[in-house]
């Protein structure tokens, strides 16, 4: 399984980009629509301050040329040139313009000076000058005067300056006062021009009409340049500002900003609830691909059912504690156990699957209640396990407590179960740990603790590597033996209890010309049977003792049957096939079964004996005696016979108890109908007991050692002897 590892950070990095390109971009955008709020404000006050001055400058300009209007009117005057020059001057001008100077709104000061500069009259606000007008409006009057008789006629600019008296600020005007047409009568003369001037006070009032007509609110008059408010300077003769008008700015896009301060504040909020929504948003699809990744971990590195570490996990631990594990010093020890389970299969092929799963489930419970905390325990599929233990004090120590963890009665609902297995068990030091070597070392050690005959544990060490290999060597020989059909048959006459005459023979495997040296069955037949071999094996004996015996007729013949070959679903039609192809009678056969199949798959070998019986084949359970085979398998099979086991026949010199014993196993037998061969004779006192007790058929080198077909025949078939039985060993 390759781990997501790679496309999953991928993935995170998409999403925290996304999730960064949103909240920059949003913020980009909020940028932008504050910076362009604030534009728009400072333009608009911009434009209204610069309206505003201009209507100040305008409404200044009108006030100077309104003044300058009236300074015209009157200065250019024919009535007023000729009552100037006339005696009674000095009336006049009071009467016409001193007089009105005190109500007047358009003018309050009015001075007339002479060619000379001599002051005529000189009234403010209606009351004659107690001092000089030099003196109240400082030297710019005399300037203005003097500007004013300079003056040519079309002079564009408007002659009114701003000038600050004593009594504040004022606009000031000269003219000469001159005959509006030119008169026939009187020549104009330089001496007999006089000047007017007049002025206009910028008082409270005046300023908050100019305020009022031109809309300026808070207009005011001050002398210097105010900071913070809009100005428009007052000059002189000059062009120096002398004062200012000054107001405070209307700031309309301030105000226009205010109103809509409060829906760009709740504008801002929302968007920055979505950008943190979208950052959120971004964390948690971060942190669920993260936990993704780290439960594609888990289930990359563990065993679903069982929830331990998986195969995989083994092998990273193993390489971990490799590359780690040996940093100090090489003292720890890596020991593996292997568990292997017995009787899982068992469980799974009756009570289904649900229920093997449930046992698997309930040992890995067992293993990690039962072994010390550290230890790692993995399931490595089906029935097997793997512990590792790294830094244990003594060797071995846990291997015994995995067989006990794993061991024992198991409930499964109402059903009781006797689980057994086996343990291989190898160590190394965490410096000099190969993997691989590691493994196949426990590996090897399990392989002969199952076949010690289970419930063991067995530690590695190099013999057993040997016998592995030995082993294996074994198998490719015996495969090519089987191939050359090399396997021969010898035959152990039967005889009948009663008259001792043979009766029936039993095929018996033999590997004599290996080039191992001759190996007897009790080796190569579970060699056979752990390399496949075992169905041909049997076939081929089955095949040849046919040819062989079938001649020999009424002659029975028993033929050994390995558990492995029951599970063969089509074992009974191979069976009849060899019957058939050689035309030999089935109710002359007799397939020998060991107990084993028995526990093992009840269902297949109740199948497989039924099968075997409707071809009219006689089935016998062999070896009875030696394991736990039942009385009452017996009848459960319907086996036609039983084979007592030598063992027991051996005991009965030796063990009181075993003649009773075989006795009551006969009589059961005999009971249930079923006859009974006993085998392992070697005694006359071992014949008759057997016949005492009630067997048929005896077996045994008393009688004969198997024999070859050759050997057979001319003992017992040849053409000059009768049928008798002849003693062995002579
Ligand atoms: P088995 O089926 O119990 O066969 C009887 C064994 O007892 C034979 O050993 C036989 O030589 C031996 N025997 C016979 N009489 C005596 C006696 O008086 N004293 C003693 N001590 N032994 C006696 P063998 O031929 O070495 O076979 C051993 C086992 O190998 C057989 O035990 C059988 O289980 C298995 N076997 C042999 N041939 C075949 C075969 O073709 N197929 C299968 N599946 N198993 C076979
Ligand atoms: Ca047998
Ligand atoms: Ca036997």
């Amino acid at each position: 399984m390759v781990l997501p590892d790679f496309d999953t950070r991928r993935r995170r990095r998409a999403v925290l980009l996304v999730a960064v390109l949103f909240i920059l971009a949003g913020s980009i955008f909020a940028a932008i629509v504050f910076r362009s709020v604030d534009a728009i404000k400072d333009t608009a006050n911009r434009i209204d301050d610069e309206r505003a001055i201009d209507a100040t400058a305008a409404a200044v300009d009108a006030l100077r040329t309104q003044l300058y209007g009236i300074l015209h009117d009157n200065a250019t005057w024919d009535g007023a040139y000729k009552h100037l020059n006339s005696i009674n001057r000095k009336y006049w001008i009071i009467d016409n313009w001193t007089v009105t100077s005190a109500q007047n709104a358009l003018y309050d000061t009015v001075v007339v000076t002479d060619a000379r500069g001599k002051v005529i009259v000189a009234y403010k606000d209606g009351v004659e000058f107690t001092q000089s007008p030099s003196a109240f409006f400082g030297a710019d009057f005399d300037r203005i005067v003097g500007a004013a008789n300079q003056r040519s006629g079309n002079d564009p600019a408007v002659p009114v300056y701003a000038v600050r008296s004593q009594a504040g600020l004022a606009l000031v005007g000269s003219s000469q006062i001159r005959p509006a047409s030119a008169m026939a009568t009187t020549r104009i003369e330089e001496r007999n021009l006089y000047t007017l001037t007049i002025a206009r006070h910028l008082t409270p009032p005046v300023v908050q009409s100019l305020s009022e007509s031109f809309r300026i609110s808070g207009l005011r008059v001050s002398y210097a340049r105010q900071e913070g408010l809009l100005n428009v300077p007052l000059v002189d003769l000059r062009g120096h500002p002398v004062a200012f008008l000054s107001w405070p700015s209307k700031l309309p896009g301030s105000h226009a900003f205010e109103t809509v301060k409060s829906h760009l504040i709740v504008g801002a909020a929302v968007l920055v609830v979505f950008l943190a929504g979208i950052g959120l948003a971004g964390l948690v699809a971060v942190r669920k691909l993260r936990q993704d990744e780290a439960s594609a971990r888990h289930a990359a590195l563990h065993d679903p059912l069982t929830g331990l570490w998986n195969r995989r996990a083994l092998m990273e631990h193993l390489a971990d504690l490799g590359e780690h594990g040996g940093e100090d010093g090489g003292e720890g020890l890596i020991e593996l156990c292997l568990l292997d389970l017995d009787g899982f299969k068992r469980v799974n092929d009756s009570w289904g699957h649900a229920a093997g799963d449930e046992l698997i489930a309930t040992v890995a419970g067992r293993l990690q209640a039962g072994l010390p905390e550290g230890v790692f325990i993995a399931r490595l599929g089906g029935d097997e396990f793997s512990i590792v233990i790294h830094g244990a004090e003594r060797p071995g120590s846990v291997a015994e407590d995995v067989l006990a963890a794993a061991t024992g009665i198991i409930h499964l609902g109402s059903r009781q179960i006797q689980v057994a297995g086996s343990v291989g068990h190898a160590y190394v030091s965490a410096d000099r740990l190969d993997i691989g070597d590691l493994m196949r070392a426990a590996d090897v050690a399990l392989y002969h603790a199952k076949d010690l005959g289970r419930g063991r544990v067995v530690t590695f060490d190099g013999a057993l590597d040997k016998i592995r290999r030995d082993t294996m060597v074994m198998e490719q020989h015996l495969r090519a033996t089987l191939m050359g059909e090399g396997i021969e048959v010898r035959y152990q006459p039967l005889v009948g209890a009663s008259d001792q005459k043979i009766c029936g023979v039993e095929a018996l495997a033999r590997w004599t010309r290996s080039p191992l040296g001759t190996i007897t069955p009790d080796v190569f037949i579970p060699v056979a049977e752990r390399a496949g071999l075992i169905d041909e094996l049997g076939l081929q004996v089955l095949r040849r003792a046919i040819a062989e015996i079938g001649r020999f007729e009424k002659v029975g013949l028993c033929v050994n049957v390995s558990p492995v070959q029951l599970q063969d679903h089509a074992f009974a039609d191979k069976v009849a096939a060899i019957m058939r192809a050689a035309a030999f009678d089935p109710s002359r056969l007799t397939l020998e079964i060991t107990e084993g199949v028995l526990i093992n798959h009840p269902e297949q070998a109740r199948q497989a004996i039924a099968a075997l019986k409707a071809l009219g084949v006689s089935v016998a359970l062999d070896d009875f005696g030696s394991g736990f085979a039942s009385i009452g398998a017996l009848r459960e099979f319907a086996f036609d016979r039983l084979k007592v086991d030598k063992s027991l026949v051996a005991m009965l010199a030796m063990d009181e108890s075993a003649g009773p014993v075989l006795q009551a196993t006969i009589a059961l037998a005999n009971a249930m109908d079923i006859a009974v061969t006993v085998e392992g004779i070697e005694t006359e006192l071992q014949a008759r007991a057997a016949r005492l007790y009630g067997c048929d058929v005896l077996q045994g080198y008393l009688f004969s050692r198997p024999l070859t077909n050759e050997e057979l025949t001319a003992r017992y078939f040849g053409p000059p002897l009768a049928i008798s039985l002849r003693k062995a060993g002579g």
